[in-house]
């Protein structure tokens, strides 16, 4: 009996959907999932659509075009990866949140394919709150800059901040920087009206969420590992 249990929990832990219906139950109401499907098949994004799921995200521009162009045209496409000026064009069209917005200038090319494509294209402003100095993002003082001429553009609609803690087992360090990225959501609240604080992936969502995340990005704990 015990033996057969084992089987059954072993089985269901590598079922996409039943992953993904898991982790959604046990989060608040509130609080967006994207689901990180980067690197996987097409055939594993079905699996997880048939559930409902809708939002995904990819963090590479090619990957995102060549799965927008095969899947359901209802997929809100999120691209979470760092984003080259030269490539906004791709997915200017189509993209449904654009999270890692670290530069006046890349800001700047996608309010002009913004306005090419007769879109407000939504963006988040991308923090630097890592340690690690290969991480990208702004910080408060370039936020501080950056907030009211983002305001002002046609092209874009400034949605929120996204970040991303340093690599680490050390929880109060990952907690401690995912406090600083909800203070810095909420400064720059008093200046624009921001509803999206993106941080949190499978291995630290829970304290992004105690720390006042409201969408998180998750890949592995619902796909399994990317090899
Ligand atoms: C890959 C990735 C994720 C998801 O990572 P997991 O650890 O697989 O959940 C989240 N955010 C960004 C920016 C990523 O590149």
């Amino acid at each position: 009996m015990a033996k057969k249990t084992l089987l059954f929990n072993t089985f269901v832990a590598m079922s996409i959907a039943h992953n993904l219906n898991e982790l959604k139950h046990s989060l608040p109401k509130a609080v967006s999932l994207v689901a990180v499907s980067k690197t996987k098949p097409a055939s594993a994004i079905l699996e997880a659509y048939d559930t409902g799921h809708r939002i995904f995200g990819e963090n590479k521009v090619q990957e995102l075009v060549g799965k927008y162009e095969e899947l359901p045209k209802d997929i809100q496409w999120h691209m979470i990866g760092h984003l080259q000026r030269n490539k906004v064009k791709y997915i200017a069209p189509f993209v449904a949140l654009i999270h890692g917005v670290d530069s006046e200038r890349l800001l700047l090319e996608i309010n002009k394919q913004g306005i090419k494509h007769q879109r407000k294209i939504p963006c988040l402003l991308q923090m630097h709150i890592a340690t690690e100095a290969t991480k990208f993002g702004l910080s408060n003082e370039e936020l501080e800059a950056l907030l009211p001429k983002a305001a002002t553009l046609e092209g874009v609609a400034i949605k929120g901040l996204m970040g991303m803690a340093t690599f680490t087992s050390n929880e109060q360090q990952i907690e401690a920087e995912f406090n600083a990225l909800h203070a810095s959501f909420q400064k720059a609240q008093e200046s624009l009206p921001l509803d999206i604080l993106s941080m949190g992936m499978s291995g630290d969502y829970p304290i992004a969420l105690s720390c006042g995340s409201t969408m998180i990005r998750v890949g592995s704990k619902i796909f399994g590992a990317r090899h």
